[in-house]
């Protein structure tokens, strides 16, 4: 019998958060303060986050205990199944072996509540009676409000136009946890009626959403922010992915020598990449590839420059030092709305620039033909975002074809796509194109980047 399914036992889950700060070859540049230009301390981010998590956000301790009731919790999906993609390979007709960590089993149907659920926790024991949020396709919004209703915590999700009009069901199901649901921009906070004065018919944007979602928790006492990407603390609550597939991966009896996953805000493959860049970096493992993927119409790391800019539009946010499109850049409406953002995670941005980790773009339609192959082979209807990861995948298999070497493929599946089934139907009828990326636009949205130093 092969193979195809790596379990581990409930009792296995990993009951610490693996923080990579202490081990990074180069320490990571420091947020700046957006008024002073001053590095970030941690009374500054009071008014946004429990101290908990902005501690955590600084750490020097390299593992941290995962709180007790958040791993109850945890523990209602988790740990999640490896699988050993045997369909795939076959229809391929590669030597390669890819494997897949699967997080679309997750009540949200993504890895985001992995994050959701620690974060509603340490703002439950601060005593913190309503959290603010941005959406873009939804998925965050969704583990959000699940993770507020286990605390009993009001939840008020500014969603991107163009996802609350394209994916009602997504705010159906924010709705159904109890959650408050507006599209962004909306006449609830400054940031949105002012966008919404020049262009009334703006479709929004994350970093327009984030903005509002900021004012909000900082024009009220009762409200905190909560952010589904990006920020250190919520790549640290990710790496369970990476803490499981090390263990699950020794069930198989393999090491993998690509791993590769699709990057928004980094969140999803940080969390399965970092665990494993602990043998990369102490050069027990130095030849392991680790592959980000995003979208050719919203290149970051690939055409982005590294400088320090806003996560939001409205430059309400600390600055980070990250690749980042500029904050006021609006990103083409690509289906995989979880890789629209104009930044990258500060800490993934610092690996690429460091040339620790690698990226790739690729185009909408390579992707969809890729989540349609997996979907005939392995089953599972991926998101659009997670596609992307199976295209550079399949690309890499095909190469282990071509020149008959044998490699251990780890592909991140960040989440299923039963949300997105009017994409897939506008890739199945022929009316999905390749969005081009507007250089231009990156180029005037750069010239607004902060002056720092
Ligand atoms: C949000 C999301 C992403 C992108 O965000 P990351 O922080 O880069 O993980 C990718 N896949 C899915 C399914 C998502 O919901």
């Amino acid at each position: 019998m092969k193979r195809t399914m790596f379990f581990l036992d409930q009792k296995d889950m990993p009951t610490k958060w693996y923080n990579i700060l202490p081990d990074l070859p180069v320490a990571l540049p420091e947020d700046l303060h957006p008024a002073t230009g001053k590095p970030v301390t941690p009374d500054d981010l009071a008014p946004l986050f429990p101290m908990e998590l902005i501690m955590q956000e600084f750490s020097p301790e390299r593992y941290i205990e995962i709180p007790e009731e958040v791993q109850d919790i945890l523990l209602t999906w988790r740990p999640t199944v490896l699988h050993r993609a045997y369909k795939l390979e076959k229809a391929l007709d590669t030597p390669a072996k890819i494997f897949y960590k699967y997080e679309g089993t997750s009540p949200a149907g993504s890895h985001k509540l992995n994050t959701a659920v620690p974060q509603a926790y340490y703002n439950k024991k601060e005593g913190v009676k309503r959290i603010s949020t941005e959406t873009g396709a939804g998925q965050w919004g969704s583990a959000l409000s699940i993770a507020c209703s286990f605390f009993d915590i009001e939840c008020k999700v500014y969603m991107v136009k163009v996802s609350f009009n394209g994916k009602p069901y997504r705010r159906i199901m924010m709705e159904t946890y109890g959650a408050t649901c507006v599209a962004s921009p909306s006449m609830d906070t400054k940031a949105g009626r002012e966008m919404l004065a020049k262009d009334p018919n703006c479709n929004g944007s994350l970093g327009l959403a984030i903005s509002e979602a900021v004012e909000d928790a900082v024009s009220r006492d009762d409200t905190h922010y909560a952010l589904g990407s990006v920020l250190n603390h919520v790549l640290l609550h990710q790496t369970i992915i990476g803490e499981e597939t090390i263990q699950q991966m020794e069930m198989a009896g393999e090491y993998p020598d690509i791993l590769v996953g699709c990057v928004g805000g980094g969140s999803n493959f940080a969390g399965l990449f970092i665990p494993w860049l602990r043998d990369k970096i102490s050069g027990k493992k130095p030849n392991t590839r680790v592959i980000c993927v995003e979208p050719t119409a919203t290149p970051t790391l690939t055409k982005g420059p590294y400088a320090y800019d806003y996560g939001d539009v409205a430059g309400l946010t600390p600055l980070l030092k990250m690749y980042t499109l500029g904050h006021d850049f609006m990103p083409p409406p690509v289906h995989a709305g979880g890789l629209r953002y104009h930044g990258m995670a500060p800490i993934v941005s610092h690996l690429y620039n460091l040339g620790i980790i690698e990226a790739q773009a690729v185009p909408q339609l390579s992707t969809f033909e890729a989540g349609v192959l997996f979907a005939r082979t392995e089953g599972i209807l991926s998101a659009p975002e997670s596609t992307h990861a199976i295209k550079v995948a399949i690309d890499e298999a095909v190469k282990c074809r071509e020149s008959g070497e044998s490699k251990n493929i780890l592909i991140c599946l960040s989440g299923h796509g039963h949300f997105d089934l009017s994409s897939y139907d506008a890739y199945l009828q022929g009316k999905l194109s390749d969005l081009e990326f507007p250089e231009d636009k990156m180029k005037e949205a750069l010239d607004k980047l902060p002056k720092v130093g």
